[in-house]
């Protein structure tokens, strides 16, 4: 490519020259500049007798009548002359006389003069040509020659005929006929302009007529005459080459000093040239790649100049032109070419480039490395010294692999030639760096390549990622895993189990979840802190995971719940052994944390796929439902997803559904249970306990509903329902004479809604209860959300006489410390340390302080529960007053409870009664 390109170029250059004819403006000038420095004398046999402005400052006003030339044509006679040519118009007549004396003496010269004829061009209509030739008069007595000149496109006249076409007939050249070429020929020659027009004798017009015979002789004799204008009035001058502009009469005469030297130059074939210029291009594209610069530059000027040098000596010494136009331009082309070639990157202009180029490489805040082809660096700026630790001057010359290297490959050296930037897409890779502390780090790099002046050369802009992989790292991190424990989050959970599940299809396989609730976390949380609480999470994550090793996912869903995932063959076996193993180690294996030993146990729901379900998002849920059952059975325990878990979950959404239709259809009924004073087992109380009559199921206790109950927008309509219906039957029962006290279970709703204490007003005032038989039951749960609302919603249902009962004592952690916030009359201990309490001394010890504490605060206490006897006993023994149970009467309607208790107006309870 770069060795053919300055032929190519040449050879263009010569086209367009030929195609444009620029080439004959070259060898105009080159042809002109010849005859500048080349110099003839004129012969001296051609004398011009000049109309010059003596002669018509003499003669008067021109055209002079023809009788004054017919004079001197007389003159010219006697003096000798040897040829008579007038250059001058006689083609119209003027005064007759003079007209017929001029034509007298042409005849008395013998019919030897010459006469001009002459083409003329109209300048009204294009084309027309008139042709203006001598009066028949005159031409009968004379030579017609034509005196046509030839301009070239410069407008300068160069070429003269040898005759022109006059009429039909052909008419020789003045030149011609005065030089005494050999034959009647067509065609032009090239006028010799170096013979000295200024040395061509000149005689004045007026002086020859003047002169005497003898001194004109001296002159004239033998010579060849011109007669015609050289005044400038008179117009009739023509641009000629070596800059001059000449009168019409004196390019005659040199026409005529051409063709009478042998100097009638004629031109040498194009073809000649076109040669000459083709075997330059040959010559120069077979030495071209063997030769420097300057030895080129130095052939083609000497080819050029040693032709030009022998077409000046023909044309000197023959009167040939050769035409050295084209090998000209072939060598100028070549010198630019080569100068081009020379100069264009090494030169300023790369010079210039370098220097910008070093400008912005020093101040980019990127790193840039510049290598030749052979990958050794070049160029190093300073953002790269400061990313590498390596100073430009270690660097140079240094190979760039040394410190950026492949990051994947196993050769990881990168190679330099073009390919590299092929085998980059985009140009753009990730490259390891390697700083010169030994630091691997890294770096994105930009790689480019460019034609440098010696050859191919490459640059790299590199930037160093360390910190950016790290940010991304990180937020990959923050998403991903759970900030807290480090296990992986909920997210990751789900994209794991997703892909768990694909994979288990296919491998047909199994995959369990197991979600792990800690028990009793909340009461740590809310006692020791959360502070305390984050840490025992992170113990917790760290023993599920060394439990597990890398077999398993472990994640935190949130809260105290974690999961586990595990897929294989016969999952469930592994996961129920895995879920006892768990278990196990809660329970015996405590957790060291901030000098306080603590076990803590946990609660494991199992799924499995695709046995349970075949979606990752039931997956998981179908675990919570197993963990609930897991701990509804007892803490500490772990449970499978089972198809009577599925069973009481289709029910609870069957319910649902019907709930608002059993509000429409009262539905709802209140049973009464019982309660009963220890020191004379009497009737005081009755507990108000709901109950749904489903038309299909039959009677449905509230531990089935009332999740139900509590999340639905109806969950006050039915609060009220209860309050109402028990405070009537209260107030029923109080008109009879039975003064019982009526036990109401307060809901969540109640306590959240504005006008309990309105509400219960209503109630008391619509049934007509006296306020201290209605006893309000509470439960912890319900006291959580606002302590203070709470504590003063309490003291103004006091201040009606209402009474207040803490129900399911002891279940919550906060138990004690609400005793002393709320205003209670009574507390009622849970039915599950009383259940317990003839065989577990740990339940009896907190029943009999319970009875203890409750006596100190003034306050009564109700055992839940009782289910025989000699747990009645053992309360009794206590010093507990009051007591509730299946031993004394199941809940029942009002109806039987009234048939069963009414008759006997002090029941001795003997047996327990069935309900
Ligand atoms: P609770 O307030 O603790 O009610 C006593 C529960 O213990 C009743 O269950 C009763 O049947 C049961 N029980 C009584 N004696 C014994 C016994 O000796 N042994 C055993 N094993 N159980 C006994 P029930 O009626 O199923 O009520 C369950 C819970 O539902 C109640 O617990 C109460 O918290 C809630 N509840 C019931 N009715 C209503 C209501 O009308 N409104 C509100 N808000 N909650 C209610
Ligand atoms: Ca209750
Ligand atoms: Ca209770």
């Amino acid at each position: 490519m770069r060795r053919i390109a300055p032929h190519a170029f040449v050879a263009a250059l010569l086209l367009v020259a030929l195609l444009t004819g620029a080439h004959e403006a070259i060898r105009n000038l080159v042809v002109d500049s010849r005859f500048a420095l080349l110099s003839r004398a004129p012969t001296g046999e051609v004398v011009l007798v000049a109309i010059d402005p003596p002669s018509l400052e003499k003669m008067g006003v021109w055209p002079w009548p023809r009788a004054v030339h017919a004079d001197l044509l007389a003159k010219l006679r006697q003096a000798g002359a040897s040829e008579i040519a007038f250059d001058i118009d006689f083609s119209s007549p003027s005064d007759e006389a003079s007209d017929r004396r001029f034509a007298e003496a042409l005849r008395d010269a013998g019919g030897s003069v010459v006469l001009p004829a002459f083409k003329q061009w109209s300048s009204h209509q294009q084309g027309l040509i008139f042709y203006n030739s001598p009066l028949p008069a005159f031409a009968d007595h004379s030579w017609a020659a034509s005196v046509n000149v030839v301009a070239d496109t410069d407008g300068l006249v160069r070429r003269y005929p040898f005759g022109d076409q006059v009429r039909g007939d052909f008419v020789p050249s003045l030149g011609a006929l005065l030089g005494g070429s050999p034959q009647l020929r067509a065609g032009t020659f090239a006028i010799d302009f170096s013979i000295t027009a200024g040395e061509i004798p000149v005689l004045s017009y007026v002086d020859v007529l003047r002169q005497e015979t003898s001194t004109l002789q001296e002159l004239l004799s033998k010579k060849k005459v011109i007669v015609g204008a050289t005044a400038l009035e008179l117009g009739d001058r023509v641009n000629v080459p070596k800059g001059s502009i000449m009168p019409g009469a004196v390019l005659q005469a040199l026409a005529t000093e051409s063709v009478l030297q042998g100097r009638a130059l004629q031109g040498l074939p194009l073809l000649l040239a076109l040669i000459g210029a083709i075997g330059l291009i040959l010559v120069m594209s077979t030495a071209w790649g063997r030769l420097k610069h300057l030895q080129r530059a130095a052939i083609v000027l000497s080819i050029a100049v040693t032709v030009e040098l022998g077409a000046w000596w023909l044309q000197w010494d023959s009167p040939y032109i050769l035409d050295t136009s084209l090998l000209h331009i072939v060598a100028v082309g070549y010198l630019c070419a080569g100068a081009a070639h020379e100069i264009d990157l090494r030169g300023w202009l790369g010079r210039i480039a370098e220097r910008r180029f070093q400008r912005v490489a020093m101040s980019v805040g990127d790193g840039l490395a510049c290598t030749d082809q052979n990958g050794l660096i070049t160029f190093w700026n300073p953002a790269a010294a400061a990313m590498f630790g390596h100073a430009p001057a270690e660097m140079i010359g240094t190979p760039l692999n040394e410190v950026i290297s492949k990051a994947d490959a196993t050769d990881r050296t990168i190679a330099f030639g073009p390919e590299i930037l092929r085998s980059m897409p985009g140009n753009v890779v990730e490259l390891e760096g390697r700083r010169k502390d030994g630091q691997i780090f890294p770096v994105e790099a930009h790689l480019f390549g460019w034609e440098g002046a010696h050859g191919t050369e490459y640059g790299a802009l590199l930037r160093d990622i360390s910190v950016r992989k790290r940010e991304i790292q990180r937020i990959r991190h923050l998403a991903s895993t759970d900030t807290l424990t480090g296990l992986a989050n909920r997210h990751t959970l789900r994209e794991h189990l997703d892909a768990a599940l694909m994979e288990a299809e296919l491998e047909r396989h199994e995959v369990a979840v197991l979600v792990i609730d800690l028990d009793r976390f909340k009461d740590i949380n809310d006692t020791l802190g959360h502070t305390f609480g984050d840490d025992l999470l992170c113990l917790v994550a760290q023993r599920l995971q060394t439990l597990l090793g890398n077999d398993a996912l472990v994640a935190r869903l949130g809260g105290d719940e974690f999961a586990i995932v595990i897929s294989g063959v016969e999952v469930a076996q592994t996961a129920g052994a895995l879920a006892a193993r768990i278990c196990h180690n809660f329970q015996n294996e405590s957790f060291s944390l901030r000098r306080r030993e603590m076990r803590i146990g946990c609660s494991i729901g199992i799924s499995v796929y695709p046995r349970d379900t075949s979606s990752p998002e039931q997956l998981l849920s179908s675990a919570d439902l197993a963990l609930y059952r897991a701990k509804a059975a007892r803490e500490g325990k772990w449970s499978f997803y089972t198809e009577e878990i599925k069973a009481a979950l289709a029910n609870k959404l069957a319910l649902e559904s019907e709930f608002a239709r059993a509000i429409e259809r009262n539905e709802f009924e209140l049973f009464y249970q019982p309660q009963i004073r220890l020191r004379d087992l009497r009737l005081i109380g009755a507990e108000a306990l709901i109950r749904w009559r489903h038309p299909k199921r039959g009677l449905i206790g509230p531990a089935e509903f009332m999740d139900i109950v509590h999340t639905s927008a109806s969950s006050n309509d039915v609060a009220y329902w209860v309050l109402h219906t028990a405070c009537r039957k209260g107030a029923a029962w109080e008109r009879q004479g039975r003064n019982l006290r009526v036990g109401v279970n307060l809901s969540p709703s109640q306590l959240e809604s504005d006008n309990l204490v309105g509400a219960v007003a209503e109630a008391l005032k619509e049934s007509g209860l006296s306020p201290h038989l209605l006893d309000l039951e509470v439960t912890e749960n319900i006291l959580l959300s606002d302590d203070e609302r709470a504590a003063e919603i309490f003291v103004r249902l006091r201040s009606l006489g209402v009474g207040l009962s803490f129900d399911d004592f002891g279940t919550g952690f906060g138990s004690l410390s609400y005793l002393k916030k709320y205003p209670f009359d009574r507390l009622k201990i849970d039915r599950s340390f009383v259940g317990e309490i003839r065989n577990n001394a740990g339940d009896a010890a907190i029943v009999s302080s319970t009875i203890g504490l409750a006596k100190q605060l003034g306050l009564d206490v109700v055992a839940e529960g009782v289910e025989d006897a000699a747990t009645m006993d053992v309360l009794v023994g206590m010093g507990c007053n009051e007591a509730q149970g299946y031993y004394f009467g199941r809940p029942v309607s009002s109806v039987e409870f009234e048939q069963f208790w009414w008759p006997q107006s002090v029941p001795a309870v003997k047996e327990p009664h069935a309900a």
